[in-house]
């Protein structure tokens, strides 16, 4: 039988963990699994990782590749002991392990005991976010449990435009969006520059007629403080869960290469030390 913790203190969707009784009355804390992928080097570009996707998000964004993962199940709950076994018995073939999901700041208690297993073990530990969740994405960096962040910018800081893509759930406050994003944004820019997070990662799924405008990649940017890389991801339309999304969506490489200037024009080194292009024809491409 399992129990679903709520975080009183929360105003947002606030399931934190789930627990179970064994027999001899140990409380065990499970995570809502998705699966494991080893080893994976595009996760976390340069090292070779494990990647555990978890289950459920607040969001339900029209070009969501991982639709699978994002309704909650009981029938996937695995206790955390589960994936610390698997994590441990690869540790020697990893620099890393990922947490993606669905979003992973969902079941941020069942994550920060794994993170903190997977310290022990003198492995690194990347999240990939979409920025619902700020207070815990504060929470975990300053717990020391995370060293890199691949954070989500999805639309303009316009509330009615980032609701469209990301259309979060009836429980997630619309009209608080922009703001927990925000927030997120500036969270993990001034633990990059204090150095409590060892990389930043800030990117952006790019379609046509979504948010390929140049005005719009402004106001993107712009409120960047600091990240260790900016990524123009080309956006699939045919993994996506909106069928309305058809090919006339995708940017080209040469349109995405283009925009990716015009950010390394706009804004300094100081602010973005690296600006890329992901493509399914070439994966990254760093911009000069
Ligand atoms: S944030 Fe959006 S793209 Fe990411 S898992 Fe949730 S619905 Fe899918």
């Amino acid at each position: 039988m399992y129990m679903l913790n709520y975080d009183e203190n929360s105003s947002i969707n606030n399931r934190i963990s789930y627990t179970q009784t064994s027999q001899s009355g140990k409380i065990l804390i499970n995570l809502d699994f998705g699966e494991i992928i080893y080893p994976s080097t595009i996760d976390w570009p340069g090292k070779v990782s494990l990647v555990v996707f978890t289950r459920g998000c607040p969001f339900n964004c029209i070009y969501c590749c991982n639709s699978k993962f994002l309704d909650k199940d009981e029938s996937n709950y695995k206790e955390i002991a589960y994936i610390e076994n698997i994590i441990s018995k690869n540790s020697v073939f990893l620099d890393a392990v990922v947490f993606s999901g669905g979003e992973p700041f969902e079941q941020h208690i069942a994550i920060c005991m794994i993170t903190q297993f997977v310290k022990k073990l003198k492995l690194q530990v990347g999240i990939h976010t979409n920025g619902a969740y700020p207070d815990r994405i504060r929470q975990m960096i300053e717990s020391g449990s995370v060293d890199a962040i691949f954070l989500d910018v999805k639309a303009p800081f316009i509330n009615e435009r980032y609701n469209n893509i990301a259309c979060p759930s009836q429980l997630y406050p619309k009209d608080k969006l922009i703001e927990n994003i925000r927030a997120s944004l500036d969270i993990c820019c001034k633990a990059r520059v204090e150095n409590k997070l060892k990389f930043l990662e800030v990117r952006s799924t790019i379609f046509r007629d979504i948010n390929s405008k140049l005005d719009d990649i402004k106001n993107m940017v712009e409120p960047i403080g600091y990240c260790d890389a900016y990524v123009l991801q080309q956006g699939r339309t045919e993994i996506a869960m909106d069928n309305k999304m058809d090919d006339e969506q995708i940017v080209t490489r040469n349109e995405l290469l283009e925009i990716a200037k015009f950010v390394r024009r706009l804004i300094p080194f100081e602010k973005i030390k690296v600006v890329k292009v992901r493509t399914r024809e070439l994966g990254d491409e760093i911009i000069p």
